[in-house]
């Protein structure tokens, strides 16, 4: 077993070897623009770039004519939500989201409101998760989109994106879902789960980083987009630039690759985090586990350790690469803003680990895991005065503290 052991699946992945054997070619003997129409270098790459679009298509229920290729998730979540508010403008300059939402989206949000519109941000459950009542209540006139993510990035928790979209459908309002966490981890159907605009990334799905792909729906009803890139007109004018193909390639592969493995990666990943969740309240008391336990995307697993500092935490589990719920986004000790929304209080949110399990880990390295967990833990919590209190049977929310 190699050390340190990733379990940071959420932040990235590794690329899958069948993925870079699927690429490489294209780094070198086939490397002409898919841009070019006069010669066989060019058509070359369009074939592959054409390729790589149906296999994105395919993963999640889309015509090929629907995926347009950008630099990742972030890039799509800007020209899906710019796009669309400067399209709709005159229709309404109402958008519903969620705090809980990846900062592309929540940024994005804010670039909008200093251009006019009106963003609702919805306060989400202490799952991270929204209702389908909270999107209702939400909905006036003169909304024009609902930009909630299918899938939590640091606990999991899976929104009813398939309700929410059927509630969109009826009130004429397009539903865009961040699809980052989701899209070949769980399945994905555009069309039966009610999207009109998904985004996915390819670097967390075993493919390449800078890579990743916008769905926009054309029909019931046709999506239109302002560009938010101007330039040679690529990607049906909606995203100009060079088409990264190596990278589409890549991309087009990780989708292939998930598609097939859809069954066999979810089995895998589910039982990794039931054994290490297992082993953890063996070994373990006062845990809790943040986001909603039975509506996650499997391979993930955030937990609280009460009375252990998550910084002090991850120094004692040097061997683990995994992230924390406090300073996740910054140098500060603030915790992050998905643990602010969901209001578990501090105690939970300083001492929350994220663990990700993927497509690559091994029983052996959950086990190794959660015996480190479990020592780091119990040394921690040795050295806690709060941890004595508890332990002695104090109810730590009567203790009447003095000197603040
Ligand atoms: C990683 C992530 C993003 C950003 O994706 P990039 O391709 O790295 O820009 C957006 N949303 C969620 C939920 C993510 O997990």
């Amino acid at each position: 077993m190699k050390l340190p052991i990733y379990l940071d699946y959420q932040a990235t992945t590794p690329v899958d070897p069948r993925v870079l054997e699927t690429m490489l070619p294209y780094f070198t003997n086939t490397f002409g623009n898919a841009a070019s129409r006069s010669h066989a270098f060019g058509w070359e790459a369009e074939t592959a770039v054409e390729r790589a679009r149906g296999e994105v298509a395919a993963l999640i229920g889309a015509t090929d004519k629907e995926i347009v290729f950008t630099s990742g998730s972030t890039e799509a979540i800007n020209l899906a939500l710019k796009g669309v508010a400067e399209m709709y403008k005159p229709k309404g300059q109402h958008i519903v989201t969620c705090s809980a939402e990846h900062k592309a989206v929540l940024d994005t949000c804010k670039h909008l409101e200093k251009e006019g519109c009106e963003v609702t941000y919805l306060q989400p459950e202490s799952t991270a998760g929204v209702t389908l009542e909270q999107v209702r209540a939400a909905l006036r006139p003169d909304t024009i989109l609902v930009a909630l993510m299918w899938a939590n990035n640091e606990v999991g928790t899976l929104n009813p994106v398939r309700e929410i979209g059927a509630l969109c459908k009826e009130k004429g309002v397009l539903l865009f879902t961040d699809a980052t966490q989701a899209a070949g981890k769980i399945p994905v159907d555009v069309d039966k789960d009610n999207v009109d605009l998904l985004c996915l990334t390819a670097h967390k799905m075993y493919g390449p980083k800078g890579v990743g792909a916008l769905y926009v729906r054309r029909k019931n009803p046709r999506v239109r987009l302002v560009a938010q890139m101007d330039g040679g007109g690529h990607e049906r004018g909606m995203r100009s630039g060079t088409l990264n193909v190596p990278g589409i390639v890549g991309l087009g592969a990780a989708c292939r690759v998930a598609q097939q493995d859809l069954a066999k990666d979810i089995a895998h990943t589910a039982r990794l985090r039931e054994r290490f969740e297992a082993k953890i309240h063996a070994g373990l008391e006062h845990v809790h586990i943040n986001g909603a336990v039975n509506a996650r995307i499997p391979g993930c697993s955030n937990m609280s350790f009460p009375y252990v500092e998550g910084e002090s935490l991850i120094m004692g589990i040097k061997d683990l690469a995994v992230s924390s719920g406090s300073a996740c986004t910054s140098a500060s000790l603030e915790p992050s803003h998905v643990m602010q929304a969901m209001g578990v209080g501090d105690e939970l949110a300083h001492s929350s680990i994220r663990f990700g399990f993927g497509r690559f880990t091994t029983d052996e390295e959950v086990d190794y895991a959660a015996e480190q967990v479990i020592a780091s833990v119990n040394r921690l919590r040795e050295l806690s005065p709060l941890y004595e209190m508890v332990k002695e049977g104090i109810d730590l929310t009567t203790v009447q503290w003095t000197g603040h």
